[in-house]
């Protein structure tokens, strides 16, 4: 079943349109990712998800858990279990690890915060560690793992990640994605947007392109990960007959 939607969406800021009749699913316990190079609008439609673009067209639906959400307020969108974390984190610098893990139940009454702060802990022992430490101090690595914990506390039913891989070293960003992995297998859907291809696909199970604020590929994540173009495009592999095509060229210039 579909636990999000999104059919025939359209945003434009200064009546450029950003998107342009975007539809996708994202089914429920998948992991989806949305893939795209700089300015093709994968933040845009994370933002439209989130109610977060004001006076856009009122064009094409978008239903969470069968319930439309598209044109509602962010907030009453994050009650109904939308947990969002924007490009490039939003920490409060001057509120401690703690602190921001305690804001992030702020719409919870339950007993199990403290729990799940711990479980947080769990996934990033860094954050632990720095527990009382001021989230403008962390690093940047420490910083995403905070945005991603913060979001976690409102025990979300569907996660959504912009570029979570971002400024981040390799073996950082190998390291979010297995906790990313971890987060879903434990019941988490999530939405991401990425601008490495090569990671986003080897952990989601589907994988839409985005270009020009247009859709032009959606499939499973590995059958994208063997399409020649997704290959050349975003994989950077060229295909085998391009590199013999190019060690003909430098044969021949080579002679010359
Ligand atoms: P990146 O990977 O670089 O973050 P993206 O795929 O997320 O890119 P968006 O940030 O969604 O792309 O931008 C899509 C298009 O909309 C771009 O052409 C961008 O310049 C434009 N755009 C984004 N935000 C605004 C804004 N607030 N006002 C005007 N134009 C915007």
């Amino acid at each position: 079943m579909s636990l999000l939607e999104v059919k025939n969406i359209e945003t434009y800021y200064d009546l450029v349109y950003a998107i342009r009749g975007a539809s996708f699913a994202v089914e429920e316990g998948s992991i989806t990712a949305i893939l795209g190079n700089n300015g093709a609008g994968k933040s845009t439609i994370l933002k439209t998800v989130m109610g977060l673009i004001d006076d856009q067209p009122d064009k094409g639906s978008i239903e969470y858990d069968s319930r439309p959400i598209h044109g509602r307020d962010t907030d009453e969108i994050v009650r109904m279990g939308i947990a969002y974390v924007p490009e490039g984190r939003e920490v409060f610098e001057e509120l401690t690890v703690r602190e921001h893990l305690l804001m992030g139940a702020y719409l919870r009454k339950d007993k199990g915060i403290l729990a799940d702060i711990d479980q947080v802990y769990t996934y990033f022992p860094v954050l632990g560690e720095r527990r009382s430490q001021w989230a403008g101090t962390l690093s940047g690595g420490e910083q995403q793992m905070l945005a991603i914990g913060r979001a976690l506390m409102l025990r979300p039913r569907l996660l959504i990640l912009d570029e979570p891989s971002l400024g981040l070293s390799p073996i950082l960003v190998k390291e979010i994605f297995a906790i990313i992995k971890e987060i879903n297998q434990r019941g988490v859907t999530i939405l991401l947007v990425e601008q490495n291809a090569k990671m986003a696909l080897s952990i989601s199970s589907s994988g839409l392109i985005l270009e020009n604020g247009r859709f032009v590929k959606k499939g499973a994540s590995r059958d994208l990960l063997e399409d020649k173009d997704v290959k050349e495009f975003y994989l950077g592999i060229k295909s085998e007959t391009s590199a013999k095509g190019f060690q003909r060229w430098k044969r021949k210039k080579a002679w010359r």
